[in-house]
Protein backbone atom coordinates (compact mmCIF):
# COMPACT_ATOMS: atom_id res chain seq x y z
CA UNK A 1 0.00 0.00 0.00
CA UNK A 2 1.52 3.34 -1.13
CA UNK A 3 -0.77 5.46 0.22
CA UNK A 4 -0.57 7.05 3.67
CA UNK A 5 -2.94 6.05 5.96
CA UNK A 6 -4.27 9.05 8.30
CA UNK A 7 -4.79 5.97 11.30
CA UNK A 8 -3.15 5.62 14.63
CA UNK A 9 -3.28 2.70 16.49
CA UNK A 10 -2.60 2.11 20.18
CA UNK A 11 -4.10 -1.67 20.95
CA UNK A 12 -4.24 -1.91 24.71
CA UNK A 13 -6.79 -5.05 24.87
CA UNK A 14 -3.92 -7.29 23.24
CA UNK A 15 -1.08 -5.46 24.37
CA UNK A 16 -2.08 -5.28 28.34
CA UNK A 17 -4.20 -8.48 28.43
CA UNK A 18 -2.83 -12.27 28.29
CA UNK A 19 -3.54 -13.74 24.39
CA UNK A 20 -2.09 -16.49 22.58
CA UNK A 21 -0.54 -16.95 18.57
CA UNK A 22 -1.86 -19.94 17.51
CA UNK A 23 -0.07 -21.38 14.72
CA UNK A 24 -3.07 -22.98 13.03
CA UNK A 25 -6.39 -21.78 13.42
CA UNK A 26 -8.49 -23.99 14.38
CA UNK A 27 -11.98 -23.74 16.45
CA UNK A 28 -10.97 -25.11 19.69
CA UNK A 29 -11.55 -24.03 23.69
CA UNK A 30 -9.08 -21.46 24.48
CA UNK A 31 -7.88 -21.44 28.14
CA UNK A 32 -6.63 -18.84 29.88
CA UNK A 33 -6.20 -15.86 27.55
CA UNK A 34 -8.57 -12.92 26.54
CA UNK A 35 -7.95 -13.31 22.86
CA UNK A 36 -6.35 -14.97 20.12
CA UNK A 37 -4.45 -13.15 17.24
CA UNK A 38 -6.11 -14.27 14.22
CA UNK A 39 -6.06 -13.06 10.24
CA UNK A 40 -8.79 -11.55 8.14
CA UNK A 41 -9.58 -14.03 5.44
CA UNK A 42 -9.16 -12.26 2.13
CA UNK A 43 -12.07 -12.20 -0.25
CA UNK A 44 -12.07 -12.14 -4.34
CA UNK A 45 -14.05 -8.50 -4.99
CA UNK A 46 -14.49 -5.99 -2.42
CA UNK A 47 -17.26 -3.40 -3.41
CA UNK A 48 -17.60 -0.39 -0.96
CA UNK A 49 -21.77 -0.37 -0.84
CA UNK A 50 -21.98 2.05 2.09
CA UNK A 51 -20.00 4.29 4.57
CA UNK A 52 -20.84 6.36 6.99
CA UNK A 53 -18.82 10.22 6.47
CA UNK A 54 -19.90 11.06 10.04
CA UNK A 55 -18.54 8.27 11.78
CA UNK A 56 -15.20 8.50 9.12
CA UNK A 57 -13.95 12.18 9.79
CA UNK A 58 -14.67 11.44 13.86
CA UNK A 59 -11.81 9.00 12.98
CA UNK A 60 -9.64 11.42 11.12
CA UNK A 61 -10.62 9.80 7.69
CA UNK A 62 -11.64 12.45 5.30
CA UNK A 63 -14.23 11.59 2.15
CA UNK A 64 -11.45 10.78 -0.69
CA UNK A 65 -9.94 8.47 1.66
CA UNK A 66 -12.94 6.19 1.93
CA UNK A 67 -12.78 5.85 -2.00
CA UNK A 68 -9.76 4.77 -1.77
CA UNK A 69 -8.49 1.67 -2.95
CA UNK A 70 -6.91 1.13 0.46
CA UNK A 71 -10.75 1.57 2.27
CA UNK A 72 -11.77 -1.40 0.17
CA UNK A 73 -9.36 -3.54 1.17
CA UNK A 74 -8.70 -2.72 4.66
CA UNK A 75 -12.50 -2.75 5.24
CA UNK A 76 -13.16 -6.34 3.52
CA UNK A 77 -10.04 -7.74 5.37
CA UNK A 78 -7.88 -8.58 2.67
CA UNK A 79 -5.06 -5.94 4.09
CA UNK A 80 -3.81 -4.86 6.92
CA UNK A 81 -2.87 -1.41 8.06
CA UNK A 82 0.53 -1.03 9.99
CA UNK A 83 0.02 -0.92 13.29
CA UNK A 84 -2.97 -3.03 13.86
CA UNK A 85 -2.66 -6.00 15.12
CA UNK A 86 -5.70 -8.45 14.59
CA UNK A 87 -7.35 -10.54 17.09
CA UNK A 88 -10.53 -12.51 17.85
CA UNK A 89 -11.72 -12.12 21.86
CA UNK A 90 -12.84 -14.85 24.01
CA UNK A 91 -16.22 -14.53 25.59
CA UNK A 92 -18.66 -17.04 27.13
CA UNK A 93 -22.50 -16.37 27.53
CA UNK A 94 -25.76 -17.12 28.76
CA UNK A 95 -28.02 -17.94 25.68
CA UNK A 96 -31.90 -18.07 26.35
CA UNK A 97 -31.51 -18.50 29.79
CA UNK A 98 -29.05 -21.08 29.90
CA UNK A 99 -24.96 -20.80 29.83
CA UNK A 100 -23.27 -22.24 27.10
CA UNK A 101 -19.81 -21.94 28.09
CA UNK A 102 -16.95 -20.29 25.49
CA UNK A 103 -18.46 -18.58 22.44
CA UNK A 104 -16.24 -16.05 21.70
CA UNK A 105 -15.71 -14.03 18.38
CA UNK A 106 -16.79 -16.49 16.05
CA UNK A 107 -16.72 -13.84 12.99
CA UNK A 108 -15.75 -11.10 14.46
CA UNK A 109 -11.75 -9.82 14.21
CA UNK A 110 -10.83 -6.95 15.97
CA UNK A 111 -8.47 -4.84 13.79
CA UNK A 112 -7.13 -2.33 16.08
CA UNK A 113 -7.82 0.56 18.55
CA UNK A 114 -7.42 3.77 16.62
CA UNK A 115 -6.79 7.12 18.42
CA UNK A 116 -7.52 10.17 16.48
CA UNK A 117 -6.69 13.33 17.20
CA UNK A 118 -8.81 14.37 20.03
CA UNK A 119 -7.59 11.52 21.89
CA UNK A 120 -10.71 9.31 21.76
CA UNK A 121 -10.43 5.64 20.97
CA UNK A 122 -12.26 3.64 18.96
CA UNK A 123 -11.52 -0.13 18.22
CA UNK A 124 -12.23 -1.25 14.46
CA UNK A 125 -14.17 -4.43 13.92
CA UNK A 126 -15.05 -6.29 10.70
CA UNK A 127 -17.59 -8.96 11.28
CA UNK A 128 -17.71 -11.63 8.87
CA UNK A 129 -14.48 -12.00 8.10
CA UNK A 130 -13.58 -15.33 8.27
CA UNK A 131 -13.00 -18.01 11.26
CA UNK A 132 -11.15 -17.81 14.13
CA UNK A 133 -10.46 -20.06 16.81
CA UNK A 134 -14.10 -19.31 18.32
CA UNK A 135 -16.06 -19.84 15.23
CA UNK A 136 -17.17 -22.91 15.92
CA UNK A 137 -18.78 -25.43 13.38
CA UNK A 138 -19.35 -21.80 11.71
CA UNK A 139 -18.19 -20.63 8.48
CA UNK A 140 -16.96 -16.55 9.90
CA UNK A 141 -18.60 -15.37 7.15
CA UNK A 142 -21.85 -12.57 7.68
CA UNK A 143 -24.88 -12.36 4.39
CA UNK A 144 -25.74 -9.06 2.95
CA UNK A 145 -29.26 -8.83 4.52
CA UNK A 146 -27.62 -8.91 8.01
CA UNK A 147 -24.51 -6.90 7.17
CA UNK A 148 -26.78 -4.05 5.65
CA UNK A 149 -29.02 -4.69 9.00
CA UNK A 150 -26.71 -4.13 10.78
CA UNK A 151 -24.70 -1.47 9.08
CA UNK A 152 -28.35 1.01 8.39
CA UNK A 153 -29.50 -0.07 12.52
CA UNK A 154 -26.25 0.99 13.71
CA UNK A 155 -25.71 4.66 12.14
CA UNK A 156 -29.76 4.93 12.56
CA UNK A 157 -29.63 4.52 16.21
CA UNK A 158 -26.47 6.99 16.67
CA UNK A 159 -29.06 9.28 15.28
CA UNK A 160 -32.01 8.33 17.49
CA UNK A 161 -29.79 9.05 20.56
CA UNK A 162 -29.81 5.94 21.27
CA UNK A 163 -26.14 4.68 22.77
CA UNK A 164 -24.86 2.05 20.16
CA UNK A 165 -21.65 0.88 18.54
CA UNK A 166 -21.61 2.51 15.20
CA UNK A 167 -20.74 0.94 11.59
CA UNK A 168 -18.19 2.73 9.24
CA UNK A 169 -18.86 0.92 6.17
CA UNK A 170 -20.52 -2.01 4.72
CA UNK A 171 -18.50 -4.04 2.11
CA UNK A 172 -19.86 -6.44 -0.44
CA UNK A 173 -16.98 -9.50 -1.08
CA UNK A 174 -18.37 -10.84 -4.17
CA UNK A 175 -18.30 -13.94 -2.58
CA UNK A 176 -21.26 -16.48 -1.84
CA UNK A 177 -22.34 -17.39 2.09
CA UNK A 178 -24.54 -20.57 2.19
CA UNK A 179 -27.21 -20.27 4.91
CA UNK A 180 -30.42 -21.89 5.90
CA UNK A 181 -33.03 -19.00 6.31
CA UNK A 182 -36.03 -21.38 7.14
CA UNK A 183 -33.63 -23.27 8.92
CA UNK A 184 -35.93 -26.08 6.85
CA UNK A 185 -32.84 -27.89 5.76
CA UNK A 186 -32.92 -25.90 2.06
CA UNK A 187 -29.67 -23.73 2.12
CA UNK A 188 -29.09 -21.16 -0.83
CA UNK A 189 -26.01 -19.42 -1.48
CA UNK A 190 -26.44 -15.87 -0.72
CA UNK A 191 -24.25 -12.54 -1.35
CA UNK A 192 -21.63 -12.25 1.56
CA UNK A 193 -20.75 -8.57 2.76
CA UNK A 194 -18.56 -7.55 5.99
CA UNK A 195 -19.40 -4.28 8.26
CA UNK A 196 -16.87 -2.81 9.98
CA UNK A 197 -18.21 -2.04 13.36
CA UNK A 198 -16.70 0.97 15.78
CA UNK A 199 -16.51 1.48 19.91
CA UNK A 200 -14.53 2.72 21.99
CA UNK A 201 -15.11 -1.24 23.61
CA UNK A 202 -16.37 -4.06 22.21
CA UNK A 203 -15.95 -5.86 25.91
CA UNK A 204 -19.03 -7.92 27.08
CA UNK A 205 -20.66 -8.89 29.82
CA UNK A 206 -19.70 -12.77 28.74
CA UNK A 207 -15.76 -12.08 28.90
CA UNK A 208 -16.25 -11.43 32.34
CA UNK A 209 -18.73 -14.62 32.72
CA UNK A 210 -16.21 -17.16 30.76
CA UNK A 211 -12.98 -16.95 33.47
CA UNK A 212 -15.49 -16.53 36.08
CA UNK A 213 -17.57 -19.57 35.05
CA UNK A 214 -13.72 -21.51 34.87
CA UNK A 215 -13.04 -20.49 37.84
CA UNK A 216 -10.17 -18.69 36.30
CA UNK A 217 -9.72 -15.29 39.04
CA UNK A 218 -6.78 -14.03 38.01
CA UNK A 219 -7.38 -13.76 34.64
CA UNK A 220 -11.42 -12.34 36.10
CA UNK A 221 -9.17 -9.65 37.92
CA UNK A 222 -7.32 -8.45 35.20
CA UNK A 223 -9.78 -8.12 32.87
CA UNK A 224 -11.81 -6.18 35.16
CA UNK A 225 -8.84 -4.68 36.34
CA UNK A 226 -8.16 -3.74 33.12
CA UNK A 227 -11.48 -2.73 31.74
CA UNK A 228 -11.44 0.34 34.56
CA UNK A 229 -7.96 1.66 33.66
CA UNK A 230 -9.32 1.81 29.88
CA UNK A 231 -13.16 2.08 29.57
CA UNK A 232 -13.55 3.68 32.71
CA UNK A 233 -10.45 5.82 33.22
CA UNK A 234 -12.81 8.22 35.46
CA UNK A 235 -13.33 5.74 38.26
CA UNK A 236 -10.22 4.66 40.26
CA UNK A 237 -9.70 4.38 44.26
CA UNK A 238 -10.26 1.41 46.63
CA UNK A 239 -13.96 1.17 45.48
CA UNK A 240 -13.28 0.97 41.81
CA UNK A 241 -14.86 -2.42 41.13
CA UNK A 242 -17.99 -1.58 43.12
CA UNK A 243 -18.58 1.55 41.19
CA UNK A 244 -17.71 0.03 38.15
CA UNK A 245 -20.67 -2.54 38.40
CA UNK A 246 -22.77 0.32 39.71
CA UNK A 247 -21.92 2.70 36.28
CA UNK A 248 -22.20 -0.21 33.93
CA UNK A 249 -25.36 -1.15 35.66
CA UNK A 250 -26.71 2.82 35.38
CA UNK A 251 -25.71 2.59 31.46
CA UNK A 252 -27.59 -0.27 30.98
CA UNK A 253 -30.43 0.95 32.31
CA UNK A 254 -30.58 4.34 30.47
CA UNK A 255 -30.22 2.07 27.33
CA UNK A 256 -32.86 0.39 28.04
CA UNK A 257 -35.16 3.03 28.58
CA UNK A 258 -34.25 4.10 25.02
CA UNK A 259 -34.95 1.30 23.73
CA UNK A 260 -38.30 0.69 24.89
CA UNK A 261 -38.68 4.87 24.10
CA UNK A 262 -38.38 4.32 20.45
CA UNK A 263 -39.82 0.88 20.09
CA UNK A 264 -36.72 -1.34 19.61
CA UNK A 265 -36.61 -4.77 20.40
CA UNK A 266 -33.27 -6.19 20.24
CA UNK A 267 -34.70 -10.44 19.85
CA UNK A 268 -31.49 -11.94 21.47
CA UNK A 269 -30.42 -10.14 24.80
CA UNK A 270 -27.82 -12.71 25.63
CA UNK A 271 -25.33 -11.81 27.88
CA UNK A 272 -22.65 -12.38 25.20
CA UNK A 273 -24.69 -9.46 23.63
CA UNK A 274 -24.01 -7.12 26.27
CA UNK A 275 -21.67 -4.11 26.41
CA UNK A 276 -19.66 -2.92 29.60
CA UNK A 277 -20.30 0.39 28.05
CA UNK A 278 -24.40 0.36 27.60
CA UNK A 279 -24.10 0.25 23.87
CA UNK A 280 -26.70 -1.55 22.14
CA UNK A 281 -24.52 -4.33 20.09
CA UNK A 282 -25.07 -7.42 17.68
CA UNK A 283 -27.82 -6.31 15.56
CA UNK A 284 -29.37 -9.56 14.69
CA UNK A 285 -32.81 -10.23 14.39
CA UNK A 286 -34.14 -7.34 15.43
CA UNK A 287 -37.30 -5.32 14.99
CA UNK A 288 -38.88 -2.15 15.65
CA UNK A 289 -42.41 -2.23 17.09
CA UNK A 290 -45.21 -1.09 14.88
CA UNK A 291 -48.45 -2.25 15.58
CA UNK A 292 -48.33 -1.52 19.68
CA UNK A 293 -47.70 -5.20 21.50
CA UNK A 294 -45.17 -5.58 24.27
CA UNK A 295 -45.71 -9.17 24.12
CA UNK A 296 -44.07 -8.88 20.24
CA UNK A 297 -40.38 -10.27 19.44
CA UNK A 298 -39.25 -10.10 15.76
CA UNK A 299 -37.12 -13.34 16.26
CA UNK A 300 -38.81 -16.53 15.02
CA UNK A 301 -36.08 -18.55 16.84
CA UNK A 302 -37.63 -16.77 20.18
CA UNK A 303 -41.16 -17.52 18.66
CA UNK A 304 -42.46 -19.96 21.53
CA UNK A 305 -40.88 -18.67 24.98
CA UNK A 306 -40.58 -14.70 23.87
CA UNK A 307 -37.87 -14.32 25.95
CA UNK A 308 -37.09 -11.28 24.54
CA UNK A 309 -40.11 -9.49 23.82
CA UNK A 310 -40.66 -5.93 23.50
CA UNK A 311 -42.26 -5.83 27.13
CA UNK A 312 -39.82 -7.81 29.06
CA UNK A 313 -36.23 -6.08 28.17
CA UNK A 314 -35.80 -4.05 31.21
CA UNK A 315 -36.31 -7.77 33.18
CA UNK A 316 -34.13 -9.23 30.80
CA UNK A 317 -31.74 -6.32 31.78
CA UNK A 318 -31.87 -6.53 35.09
CA UNK A 319 -30.92 -10.36 34.94
CA UNK A 320 -28.69 -10.41 32.25
CA UNK A 321 -27.02 -7.63 35.15
CA UNK A 322 -27.02 -10.12 37.44
CA UNK A 323 -25.51 -12.98 35.64
CA UNK A 324 -22.72 -10.47 35.52
CA UNK A 325 -22.61 -10.18 39.59
CA UNK A 326 -22.76 -13.09 39.96
CA UNK A 327 -19.05 -13.22 37.58
CA UNK A 328 -17.67 -10.46 39.29
CA UNK A 329 -19.11 -11.85 42.88
CA UNK A 330 -15.58 -13.67 43.41
CA UNK A 331 -13.77 -10.58 43.66
CA UNK A 332 -16.21 -9.02 46.45
CA UNK A 333 -15.85 -10.49 50.02
CA UNK A 334 -18.83 -8.38 50.96
CA UNK A 335 -21.56 -8.77 48.46
CA UNK A 336 -23.70 -5.67 49.09
CA UNK A 337 -21.85 -3.40 46.23
CA UNK A 338 -22.92 -6.18 43.68
CA UNK A 339 -26.74 -5.56 45.56
CA UNK A 340 -26.29 -2.04 45.23
CA UNK A 341 -25.34 -2.45 41.92
CA UNK A 342 -28.39 -3.94 41.16
CA UNK A 343 -30.20 -1.16 42.46
CA UNK A 344 -28.68 1.38 40.50
CA UNK A 345 -29.97 -0.53 37.37
CA UNK A 346 -33.32 -0.04 38.65
CA UNK A 347 -33.04 3.33 39.83
CA UNK A 348 -31.18 4.86 36.10
CA UNK A 349 -33.85 2.49 34.73
CA UNK A 350 -37.26 4.27 36.07
CA UNK A 351 -35.46 7.69 36.00
CA UNK A 352 -34.51 7.71 32.26
CA UNK A 353 -38.14 6.29 31.56
CA UNK A 354 -39.98 8.49 33.88
CA UNK A 355 -37.65 11.79 31.66
CA UNK A 356 -38.56 9.91 28.60
CA UNK A 357 -42.21 9.14 28.97
CA UNK A 358 -42.70 12.96 29.95
CA UNK A 359 -41.33 13.96 26.95
CA UNK A 360 -43.32 11.43 24.54
CA UNK A 361 -46.05 12.91 26.06
CA UNK A 362 -44.82 16.70 25.87
CA UNK A 363 -44.89 16.92 29.49
CA UNK A 364 -42.55 19.10 31.79
CA UNK A 365 -42.43 17.19 34.83
CA UNK A 366 -43.78 13.22 35.53
CA UNK A 367 -45.71 12.88 38.28
CA UNK A 368 -46.73 9.83 39.87
CA UNK A 369 -50.37 9.50 38.37
CA UNK A 370 -48.54 9.78 35.01
CA UNK A 371 -47.73 6.19 34.91
CA UNK A 372 -51.46 5.25 34.74
CA UNK A 373 -52.11 7.47 32.00
CA UNK A 374 -49.28 6.03 30.29
CA UNK A 375 -50.45 2.57 30.41
CA UNK A 376 -53.82 3.33 29.45
CA UNK A 377 -52.99 4.61 26.66
CA UNK A 378 -50.38 1.83 25.93
CA UNK A 379 -53.48 -0.79 26.37
CA UNK A 380 -55.60 0.88 24.23
CA UNK A 381 -53.23 1.14 21.41
CA UNK A 382 -52.37 -2.45 21.62
CA UNK A 383 -56.59 -2.83 21.55
CA UNK A 384 -57.00 -0.59 18.81
CA UNK A 385 -53.60 -2.08 16.65
CA UNK A 386 -51.87 1.24 16.54
CA UNK A 387 -48.57 1.95 15.01
CA UNK A 388 -46.14 3.19 18.07
CA UNK A 389 -43.79 5.73 15.87
CA UNK A 390 -46.56 7.01 13.66
CA UNK A 391 -49.05 7.90 16.58
CA UNK A 392 -46.75 9.43 18.93
CA UNK A 393 -45.46 11.46 16.61
CA UNK A 394 -49.37 12.75 15.54
CA UNK A 395 -49.99 13.10 18.94
CA UNK A 396 -47.56 16.22 18.93
CA UNK A 397 -50.03 17.90 16.49
CA UNK A 398 -53.07 16.99 17.51
CA UNK A 399 -55.61 19.92 19.44
CA UNK A 400 -56.07 18.27 22.43
CA UNK A 401 -59.26 19.81 23.23
CA UNK A 402 -60.87 18.55 19.76
CA UNK A 403 -58.65 15.44 18.53
CA UNK A 404 -61.06 12.45 17.47
CA UNK A 405 -59.75 9.10 15.82
CA UNK A 406 -60.01 10.05 12.30
CA UNK A 407 -57.13 12.73 13.40
CA UNK A 408 -54.80 9.44 14.05
CA UNK A 409 -56.12 7.59 11.01
CA UNK A 410 -52.93 7.41 9.37
CA UNK A 411 -51.41 5.11 12.35
CA UNK A 412 -54.62 2.84 12.48
CA UNK A 413 -53.68 -0.82 11.18
CA UNK A 414 -57.40 -2.22 11.32
CA UNK A 415 -60.51 0.35 11.43
CA UNK A 416 -62.83 -1.93 12.73
CA UNK A 417 -60.84 -2.77 15.56
CA UNK A 418 -60.18 1.17 15.83
CA UNK A 419 -63.44 1.85 15.62
CA UNK A 420 -64.27 -0.54 18.79
CA UNK A 421 -62.03 1.31 21.18
CA UNK A 422 -63.08 5.22 19.40
CA UNK A 423 -64.84 5.55 22.71
CA UNK A 424 -61.66 4.42 24.88
CA UNK A 425 -59.76 6.64 22.69
CA UNK A 426 -62.00 9.98 23.17
CA UNK A 427 -62.06 8.66 27.22
CA UNK A 428 -57.93 8.80 26.95
CA UNK A 429 -57.64 12.28 24.95
CA UNK A 430 -60.25 13.84 27.64
CA UNK A 431 -57.79 12.70 30.30
CA UNK A 432 -54.69 13.26 28.71
CA UNK A 433 -55.94 17.07 27.58
CA UNK A 434 -57.13 18.08 31.65
CA UNK A 435 -53.22 16.78 32.67
CA UNK A 436 -51.71 19.06 29.06
CA UNK A 437 -53.84 22.11 30.70
CA UNK A 438 -52.16 21.53 33.85
CA UNK A 439 -48.79 21.48 33.00
CA UNK A 440 -46.68 24.66 32.93
CA UNK A 441 -45.92 24.35 29.21
CA UNK A 442 -47.02 26.30 26.03
CA UNK A 443 -48.48 24.37 23.22
CA UNK A 444 -45.31 25.31 21.15
CA UNK A 445 -43.02 24.36 23.71
CA UNK A 446 -45.26 20.65 24.39
CA UNK A 447 -44.93 19.91 20.39
CA UNK A 448 -40.74 20.81 20.43
CA UNK A 449 -40.26 18.53 23.36
CA UNK A 450 -42.27 15.93 21.93
CA UNK A 451 -40.76 16.27 18.28
CA UNK A 452 -37.27 15.46 20.19
CA UNK A 453 -38.46 12.69 21.78
CA UNK A 454 -40.91 10.89 19.21
CA UNK A 455 -38.73 10.14 15.67
CA UNK A 456 -40.62 10.21 12.67
CA UNK A 457 -38.43 7.60 10.91
CA UNK A 458 -37.10 4.11 12.02
CA UNK A 459 -35.60 1.53 10.58
CA UNK A 460 -38.68 -0.45 9.99
CA UNK A 461 -38.05 -4.16 8.79
CA UNK A 462 -39.82 -4.19 5.89
CA UNK A 463 -37.53 -0.64 4.94
CA UNK A 464 -34.24 -2.25 5.43
CA UNK A 465 -35.47 -5.70 3.31
CA UNK A 466 -36.50 -3.54 0.66
CA UNK A 467 -32.95 -1.83 0.36
CA UNK A 468 -31.80 -5.68 0.78
CA UNK A 469 -33.66 -6.89 -2.41
CA UNK A 470 -32.41 -3.76 -4.33
CA UNK A 471 -28.52 -4.05 -3.17
CA UNK A 472 -28.71 -7.44 -4.42
CA UNK A 473 -29.70 -6.37 -7.88
CA UNK A 474 -26.77 -4.25 -7.57
CA UNK A 475 -29.03 -0.70 -6.94
CA UNK A 476 -27.69 1.22 -3.69
CA UNK A 477 -31.02 4.00 -4.83
CA UNK A 478 -33.23 2.45 -1.62
CA UNK A 479 -30.27 1.85 1.00
CA UNK A 480 -28.89 5.60 0.18
CA UNK A 481 -32.76 7.03 0.39
CA UNK A 482 -32.85 5.09 3.64
CA UNK A 483 -29.27 6.45 5.30
CA UNK A 484 -30.42 9.54 4.60
CA UNK A 485 -33.64 9.91 5.77
CA UNK A 486 -32.67 7.97 9.21
CA UNK A 487 -29.55 10.43 9.28
CA UNK A 488 -32.30 12.81 10.98
CA UNK A 489 -34.92 10.77 12.70
CA UNK A 490 -36.85 13.81 14.08
CA UNK A 491 -37.04 16.21 11.53
CA UNK A 492 -39.54 15.71 8.62
CA UNK A 493 -38.17 15.65 5.12
CA UNK A 494 -39.37 16.18 1.85
CA UNK A 495 -40.30 13.16 -0.55
CA UNK A 496 -39.56 10.73 2.13
CA UNK A 497 -43.48 10.07 3.19
CA UNK A 498 -43.16 6.25 2.35
CA UNK A 499 -40.65 5.66 4.74
CA UNK A 500 -42.76 7.02 7.44
CA UNK A 501 -45.90 4.64 6.75
CA UNK A 502 -47.19 1.94 8.55
CA UNK A 503 -46.16 -1.60 7.73
CA UNK A 504 -48.01 -2.50 4.40
CA UNK A 505 -50.13 -5.54 4.22
CA UNK A 506 -47.48 -7.68 2.07
CA UNK A 507 -44.96 -7.20 4.96
CA UNK A 508 -46.78 -8.24 7.23
CA UNK A 509 -45.88 -12.28 6.73
CA UNK A 510 -42.78 -11.75 4.72
CA UNK A 511 -39.41 -13.14 5.82
CA UNK A 512 -37.56 -10.25 7.21
CA UNK A 513 -40.47 -7.77 7.01
CA UNK A 514 -41.49 -7.88 10.24
CA UNK A 515 -40.32 -10.97 11.97
CA UNK A 516 -36.41 -12.53 11.02
CA UNK A 517 -34.50 -15.55 12.08
CA UNK A 518 -30.98 -16.06 13.59
CA UNK A 519 -29.67 -16.73 10.31
CA UNK A 520 -27.14 -14.34 9.09
P1 LIG B 1 -24.94 -14.12 17.91
O1 LIG B 1 -26.20 -14.91 17.98
O2 LIG B 1 -24.75 -13.38 16.62
O3 LIG B 1 -24.73 -13.24 19.09
O4 LIG B 1 -23.75 -15.17 17.92
C1 LIG B 1 -23.50 -16.07 18.96
C2 LIG B 1 -22.17 -16.70 18.77
O5 LIG B 1 -22.12 -17.42 17.53
C3 LIG B 1 -20.98 -15.75 18.75
O6 LIG B 1 -19.91 -16.40 19.39
C4 LIG B 1 -20.72 -15.59 17.29
O7 LIG B 1 -19.39 -15.21 17.02
C5 LIG B 1 -21.02 -16.98 16.75
N1 LIG B 1 -21.40 -16.97 15.33
C6 LIG B 1 -22.57 -16.56 14.79
N2 LIG B 1 -22.56 -16.69 13.46
C7 LIG B 1 -21.34 -17.20 13.12
C8 LIG B 1 -20.70 -17.56 11.90
N3 LIG B 1 -21.30 -17.44 10.72
N4 LIG B 1 -19.43 -18.02 11.97
C9 LIG B 1 -18.80 -18.14 13.13
N5 LIG B 1 -19.34 -17.83 14.32
C10 LIG B 1 -20.59 -17.37 14.33
MG1 LIG C 1 -23.38 -12.02 19.48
Amino acid sequence: MDEPVPLRFDNRFSTELPGEDPAVNRPRQVEGVLWSAVSPTPVAEPTVLATSSALASQLGLEDADLESTWFAQVFSGNSVLPGMRPIATNYGGHQFGHWAGQLGDGRAISLGECVNNAGERWELQLKGAGPTPYSRSADGRAVLRSSLREFVCSEAMHALGVPTTRALSLVATGEPVVRDMFYDGNAQAEPGAVVCRVAPSFTRFGHFELPAARGDRALLEKLVDFTIRRDFPEISGTHARADFFAEVARRTGVMVAHWMRVGFVHGVMNTDNMSILGLTIDYGPYGWVEDFDPNWTPNTTDAQGRRYRFGTQPQIAHWNLSALASALAPLFEDQTPLHSGMNAYVEAFQTAQARMSADKLGLAEWRESDHALLQDLYRWMQAAQVDMTLFFRRLAELDVASATLSDVSAALYDQVRADREAQAFADWMARYAGRVANDSQTPAERQRRMHAANPVYVPRNWLCQQAIDAAAQGDLGELNALLAVLANPYAEQANAERFAQRRPEWARNRPGCSALSCSS
